[in-house]
């Protein structure tokens, strides 16, 4: 009868160390998802500057066809009013005409001179945009094969939460009935349900274990209960103080 109660108890120690690995893996393992959204947030931020470059460079384009355009306006206007200055009949209409002519030619310059500068502008981004490409196919490689071994980790954990599910499941199966309630109902209350006793106090909760009770840990058939903290106490002979000579 002895035999048995103590393998009761020993079973309720290693139910409570299934119990631990279990919580401590399904931990791990709701780190995954996180983890991934961290790598891909630094993978996406490389992308949105490549794609902010390539927003950028499009407006440049979008401006220096329109600068092409207004210059084209502004050589067609020259054109025209010199070729007015052949019909003036006037000087004074004459010397208005080249007046003119020369805001024009100033107004020409000034679009020129924009689309020289968005020219070399657009250039820069180009090189630029073709570094950035190359950073994002970088980024891109280095965030898949992160987090494939993110998700490789995660398979390994579900393996060994499985196995170690199934032994617990097996274990569970040679409890009594009574044990594992009373195990539940602390684990509830406590989040673990076991505690050693080392020199007659519960590591539970650091209370003394009075002497009847202490005895009782070490040779009664029934799994004994702090009266503090309700843990399942339980007794290991190799980290109790070297006994003394002749006891
Ligand atoms: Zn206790």
């Amino acid at each position: 009868m002895e035999q048995v109660m103590e393998k009761q108890l020993d079973k309720l120690v290693r139910l409570a160390a299934f119990d631990a690995k279990i919580a401590g893996l399904q931990e791990e393992l709701g780190k995954i998802p996180a983890a991934v959204e961290v790598l891909r947030g630094k993978y996406l931020a490389v992308e949105k500057a490549l794609e902010e470059a390539k927003e950028e460079l499009s407006s440049m384009q979008k401006e220096r066809r329109k600068a092409e355009g207004d210059l084209d306006g502004h050589i067609e206007k020259i054109r025209k009013l010199n070729h007015q200055t052949s019909l003036v009949k006037t000087n004074k209409e004459y010397q208005a005409l080249l007046g003119e002519i020369e805001n024009q030619k100033k107004e020409q310059d000034g679009y020129e001179e924009r689309i020289l500068e968005l020219m070399e502008k657009s250039t820069e981004y180009e090189q630029r945009i073709s570094v950035a490409e190359g950073e994002v196919r970088e980024a891109r490689a280095l965030f898949e094969r992160e987090e494939a071994l993110l998700q490789a980790e995660g398979e390994k954990l579900k393996k060994e939460l499985q196995e170690i599910e199934g032994s617990r499941g097996e274990l569970m199966a040679g409890i009594n009935p009574e044990n594992i309630q009373t195990y539940s109902r602390v684990k509830v209350l406590r989040g673990d349900s076991v505690a050693e006793v080392r020199e007659e106090i519960c590591l539970g909760c650091r209370v003394s274990i009075p002497p009847q009770k202490y005895a009782d840990v070490i040779t009664s058939d029934e799994p004994q209960t702090c009266s503090r903290c309700q843990r399942i106490l339980y007794f290991r002979k190799d980290r109790q103080a070297p006994a003394k000579d002749g006891e």
